[in-house]
């Protein structure tokens, strides 16, 4: 709970009889559930707020390439569909079957908005394991509501990064979908672990390096490098990445907007030679990078206000 004791975490689960919001603390994975034991499982994770807090008015919609979607409880959800079809290839990705569509989705959702009475911004993950390995009866699916912290909104004024290397190189993933590139699967000990050394090393994230020198993306957030009136992005396919469907929005918000967006491989000097550089993702929103490995890159304030703009925050 929060001081003020308001939930500030909720959880409703797809059971066979429809969509149900949980009790507190109530558990709803088994023990042999091959998500908790084997990372075998897809998640997708979007932003909750109150209608009309985001900053893309109704209408604009068509302009921007980020959409607040309305939804009960007077709450909106940041690009609720793209993240429902990526949670979908993800799940494809994984030959899971039984996953629920996404009007499930959306009804379990509506369930759980019913109950949210949280006010500030919002995570919202949807998850899916595989389900039992002992007994099996398909898939687990479960959302998750919970208010962000001060620690994940203070990024929004700026973070350092320390470049670690995810030990593979540019184009590890080439004709290799077992190793699952560019899926989102629930396995994160990895980016977790990258976090963790890279605020052992005074950083607030990580901003992961491939063997022969190039950036890739943050842990759980996508790069974006302005040069020029120019946005680069890294490419996805070959080199595994995750596709961010902020990098996707914002790109298309910006084309219209007048700036040129290229996706092409970027060297952690490049971050110097900027104008300015974010990582962004859906929850987090865009961090402004202010210092790889503790020395600082050039920062630009007017550009983070228009790409956090551009981006539907
Ligand atoms: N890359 C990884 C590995 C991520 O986990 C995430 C976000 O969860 C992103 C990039 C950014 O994706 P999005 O902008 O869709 O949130």
């Amino acid at each position: 709970m929060t001081t003020d004791d308001r939930p500030d975490q909720l959880v409703a689960v797809l059971a066979p009889d429809g969509p149900r919001v949980l009790e507190r603390d109530e558990p709803i994975v088994h023990a042999d559930d091959l998500g908790l034991t084997r990372g075998d499982g897809c998640f997708d994770a979007t932003l909750v707020r109150r209608s009309g807090a985001g900053s893309t008015p109704a209408g604009e919609a068509d302009r921007l390439g980020a959409t607040w979607t309305d939804r009960t409880g007077g709450f909106a959800v940041l690009n609720l569909e793209r993240h429902l079809a990526r949670l979908a290839r993800s799940a494809a990705g994984l030959d899971l079957a039984g996953v629920p569509d996404a009007a499930a989705w959306t009804d379990l959702l509506d369930a759980a908005l019913e109950r949210w009475t949280g006010t500030g911004d919002t995570m919202l993950k949807f998850v899916v394991g595989r389900g039992r390995e002992e007994r099996p009866a398909g898939p687990v699916a479960y959302l998750t509501l919970t208010q962000l912290g001060p620690g994940t909104l203070d990024q929004r004024a700026g973070i350092g990064v320390a470049a670690l290397s995810r030990g593979t190189a540019s184009d590890t993933y080439v004709d290799v979908p077992w190793l699952l590139g560019g899926n989102k699967t629930i396995a994160y000990a990895l980016n977790m672990a990258a976090q963790r050394e890279a605020r052992s090393r005074g950083a607030d994230d990580a901003l992961w390096t491939t063997t022969d020198g190039w950036c890739l993306e943050g842990p759980t957030s996508g790069l974006v490098v302005l040069r020029d009136g120019v946005l680069t992005t890294v490419p996805t396919g070959a080199t595994g990445i995750l596709a961010s469907i902020t990098v996707e929005t914002l790109f298309e918000a910006a084309e219209r907007d007048g700036l040129g967006t290229r996706h092409a491989m970027i060297r952690p000097a490049d971050l110097f030679e900027a104008d300015a550089s974010w990582l962004v993702s859906s929850v987090r929103g865009v961090a402004p990078i202010r210092t790889l490995d503790g020395a600082d890159v050039p920062a630009d304030p007017e550009a983070d206000a228009r790409i956090t703009a551009l981006s539907g925050f």
